[in-house]
């Protein structure tokens, strides 16, 4: 996620922690020292901020463990203010199966606050709990009181909330994903704007939330649509295949022809029939700078890049194109460069589907 710090590796599983968790530190440093002007409430308060951290990693370590009993690894953790996001390797196909990797977070909340209802309870805390805040109270009433707040947010039912994967897990068994998925995305927008309007009343940290639910659930339905619309598909139906190479032994001025004279931006490098290299535009325009447009081009090309094979899925390139941040993937059949994909293509292919879906059905909108 961009924004984001690596900090830890715990148990095989990244943890990042994203820029507005430091937000979240300012805004409660900034409280203690209103309401008791001294830097020893201030650090008070960043404890307190750490064990809040604590806790919603554990939280994000409960998806985790849960995902691990179905198979899934989990790529990395990001901690928010409002929780934490597991991204998982993928998400269960088995509705019952998401419910519980949905649940298995805030039943992390659930125990801590049983736990901590008993420790209060034992050591006479819980005689004035009323009165607590983030910022008020003991140590253990605030944290107590921190992890109620992040259990009650994590259930609300709007996406990136557990809660709106609990509903969707529940949708989706008695209709199809994608549907389940766009429902609960509108339920969750839903209540994006009561929170939003709310928030503008009453409490301005409920618009925050309100922006991150509305952020979450246009994701989150646009995610579930794309990979939809690209799964079982195989590349070679994508693919560009009419497209320009360059040779080996060409200049950049070659180059800088070719993409002033064409759409291409990226150029598969050619040596015979085996391809060496990729050209791309931001290359080509360092190579240029540096070394002028007499240069050969296999001065400036990546030797290395990502490829795909044309029998493979639509979905996995595109994610593979993703990942790698690069712009064309070249896709071979029998080691034989035979087509190219870019983002853009793949938008306008899913363009397409969706123009010939909206034919064959007059219903839809
Ligand atoms: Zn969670």
């Amino acid at each position: 996620m961009k924004w984001s710090w690596k900090v830890a590796k715990i148990a095989g599983i990244d943890v990042f922690i994203h820029s507005t968790f430091l937000i979240l530190i300012a805004w409660i440093g900034f409280s203690y020292w209103i309401t008791q002007r001294s830097l020893i409430a201030v650090a008070n308060g960043v404890i307190f901020i750490l064990l809040l951290f604590l806790i919603v990693l554990m939280h994000e370590f409960g998806h985790s463990l849960a995902a691990k009993k179905f198979g899934i690894s989990t790529r990395d953790i990001t901690l928010l203010p409002i929780g934490g996001l597991s991204r998982l390797e993928r998400m269960p196909k088995v509705p019952k199966h998401e419910l519980w990797v949905a649940l298995a977070g805030p039943l992390v909340n659930v125990v801590l606050a049983a736990i901590f209802f008993v420790w209060l309870y034992l050591t006479g805390g819980l005689s004035n709990i009323t009165n607590t805040t983030v910022v008020e109270g003991t140590l253990l009433q605030r944290v107590a009181y921190a992890n109620m707040i992040l259990l009650l947010f994590n259930l609300i039912p709007a996406f990136p909330m557990d809660g709106g994967r609990v509903l969707r897990a529940f949708l989706a068994m008695r209709m199809e994903y994608t549907q389940a998925t766009q429902t609960a995305a509108t339920i969750g927008q839903g209540f994006a704007l009561i929170f939003g309007l709310v928030g503008l009343l009453f409490n301005p940290f409920l618009i925050f939330i309100a922006f991150f639910v509305w952020i979450g659930a246009s994701q989150e339905s646009s995610s579930v649509q794309v990979k939809e619309a690209l799964s079982g598909i195989p590349i070679k139906r994508a693919m560009l295949t009419q497209f320009q190479t360059l040779d080996y032994n060409q200049r950049l001025s070659d180059a800088a022809d070719a993409i002033l004279t064409g759409y291409q931006q990226e150029f598969p490098v050619m040596k015979g029939d085996e391809m060496v290299g990729i050209l791309t535009r931001s290359a080509l325009v360092k190579g240029l700078a540096k070394d002028g447009p007499t240069a050969n081009i296999a001065s400036a090309m990546d030797k290395s890049f990502v490829t795909a094979d044309a029998n493979e899925m639509l979905e996995i390139v595109s994610e593979r194109l993703q990942d790698c941040g690069c712009h064309t993937v070249p896709i071979f059949d029998n080691e034989q460069l035979v087509g190219l994909v870019t983002m853009e293509n793949i938008g306008e292919f899913l363009m397409i589907q969706s123009a010939i879906k909206r034919s064959s059905n007059p219903r839809a909108v």
